[in-house]
């Protein structure tokens, strides 16, 4: 997202410092006013997940949020959680250090946002009744002039909620000293004492405010006077999510011929391995027996191809096609390198927003995945069969990584990643086929050895070309070969967790 042609930078460090000479009138009329979005509901209603959630979306799509969870706020500042009673209405010694953790944390939400840490901060508390919500409206509407946008959960489902308690709840750091039956009990009771006082976000009592309530995780929906492009975006994909258990796979499309010359873009077919990746895929696939498993690929050929035998109904996304090299396209990297050197240089910079001449950015390729992600967010289990420098984007939506380490993220070919949902993010697990179809070899029958920098997008598996080792192929490894019942993948071993931090 280049937020610079939304006018976003305009808001930056030094111009908000002097925020009198930045708005020129009544600040309702500007768009990109930094925002605090506040969670509201009660206790395991999943504010911290939607909070977490959002947070990991806006920062990919290029707006910078921070999340400030009040519950680590009381954490730092006292140990005195024993339990429930320091949520009891009449507890007030306790109501006055929550009282001063919320206005704390509030200064260091206003705080960072007037530095120009970032352009949206979501302040995750309970936020369950009007006065707290009218203090927040005081600090950051008619103080700073920031916008404000409520984000309330209800739910009404108990299996849910006790669900939610025993997924998340009972390994708070409050309960290190309980077993699992008290820390349920306790935060059970911790509930009752926040429904007595509970005041949902009200149509008339509070009319004037922007928000959204999610109802039973999106069963039904109300939004009420939002504003704006950050808003609609955030009521867009709050509609879109869903908590039911589900797996993603994500994997590249099996070596090309043009992997095997060394060169980047095209729409090559498969190579001889491409195709015995293709096959084991769709072995390792039917052994998964994945229920309601649905396949998308990009438009070109060696993702079509690579799921030609897997038995699920196939969607294709041109959207998922492979980072346009523009002139450089069907070049090799070395070829770049002598026809463009600045290019070649330029893209070792600022990797994530160097754009081929006539090409695309990784910057690009986040935009135009929005609406892949979104439809991600909806559907259950999916296989993503797509390129490097694409899943690489797919990859750090998961796994909450910055715009900074995003065009480095390991996607090796042969490979099938799995995601699975975790309390509040995804973990990834790597299955390799590599080995057990044979390296990947370049025409001259090497194995490339691939520098650490500028490690390649397009052309997986041949370039730049540091150094070279001969390789003599086994027999049994021969492309002309099967793959042998002992290397079939049932016998794959799997590799690291690389869950998100
Ligand atoms: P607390 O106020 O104690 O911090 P919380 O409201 O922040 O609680 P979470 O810690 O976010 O609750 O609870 C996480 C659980 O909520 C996850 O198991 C997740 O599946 C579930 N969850 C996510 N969204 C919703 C929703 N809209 N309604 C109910 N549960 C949800």
């Amino acid at each position: 997202m280049d937020m610079q042609s939304l006018g976003w930078k305009f808001l930056h460090k030094e111009t908000f410092a002097h925020s009198d000479v930045l708005f020129l009138g009544d600040t309702a009329n500007y768009v990109n006013i930094p925002h605090v979005i506040a969670m509201v509901g009660l206790p395991a209603r999943g504010k911290t997940y939607i909070a977490k959630k959002l947070s990991r979306y806006l920062n990919w799509i290029g707006i910078n949020t921070r999340v400030f969870n009040l519950g680590e706020y009381r954490r730092n500042v006292t140990q005195a959680y024993r339990n429930h009673d320091f949520f009891r209405t009449d507890n007030n010694a306790a109501m006055t250090i929550r009282t001063n953790c919320a206005k704390h944390a509030l200064e260091d939400v206003v705080q960072w946002l007037e530095m120009g840490g970032g352009e949206v901060a979501v302040f995750d508390a309970t936020n369950s009744t009007y006065e707290r919500r009218r203090m927040i409206e005081e600090i950051v509407v008619k103080q700073k002039k920031f916008k404000l946008f409520f984000v309330e959960s209800i739910c009404d489902d108990p299996n849910l909620i006790e669900q939610n308690i025993i997924e998340v709840k009972v390994s708070s750091p409050d309960y290190t000293n309980m077993n699992t039956d008290e820390a349920m009990n306790d935060f059970r009771l911790r509930i009752e004492h926040y429904q007595e006082k509970y005041q949902p976000l009200h149509e008339t009592e509070e009319k004037d405010f922007s928000y959204m309530k999610i109802y039973n995780t999106g069963e039904k929906i109300i939004i009420h006077k939002h504003e704006g492009h950050i808003q609609s975006r955030i009521v867009y994909f709050l509609m879109n999510i869903h908590i039911t258990k589900r797996t993603i796979y994500l994997t590249r499309h099996g070596e090309s011929e043009h992997n095997l010359k060394g060169l980047i873009g095209g729409d090559a077919d498969l190579s001889v391995r491409g195709k015995l990746y293709a096959e084991a895929l769709a072995e390792f696939i039917k052994e998964q027996n994945i229920e309601g498993l649905r396949v998308w690929t990009s438009w070109l050929k060696r993702t079509i191809q690579t799921v030609a035998e897997v038995k699920a109904p196939q969607e294709r996304w041109k959207a998922l096609n492979e980072i346009d090299a523009g002139i450089c396209e069907e070049m090799t990297y070395e070829e770049i390198q002598k026809k463009h050197p600045d290019d070649f240089r330029a893209r070792d910079q600022n990797k994530f927003s160097y754009r081929y001449p006539r090409g695309e950015s990784y910057e690009d390729v986040v935009v135009r995945l929005e609406p892949v992600m979104m439809e991600l967010e909806r559907q259950g289990n999916v296989l993503v069969v797509s390129h490097q420098a694409v899943l690489r984007c797919v990859l750090a939506y998961f796994l909450d990584k910055p715009a900074s380490e995003l065009p480095y993220l390991k996607v090796p070919l042969h490979t099938v990643i799995k995601l699975t949902p975790v309390a509040y993010g995804f973990s990834s697990e790597s299955t390799l086929f590599n080995e057990k179809i044979a390296p990947p070899i370049n025409s001259s029958g090497n194995i490339p050895i691939i520098s650490s920098t500028n490690v390649p997008d397009i052309a997986p598996s041949v370039s730049p070309l540091v150094t070279t080792t001969k390789l003599t192929l086994p027999a049994s490894l021969s492309p002309e070969i099967r793959i042998p019942a002992s290397n079939r993948p049932e016998n794959i071993s799997e590799s690291s967790e690389n869950g998100p931090k």
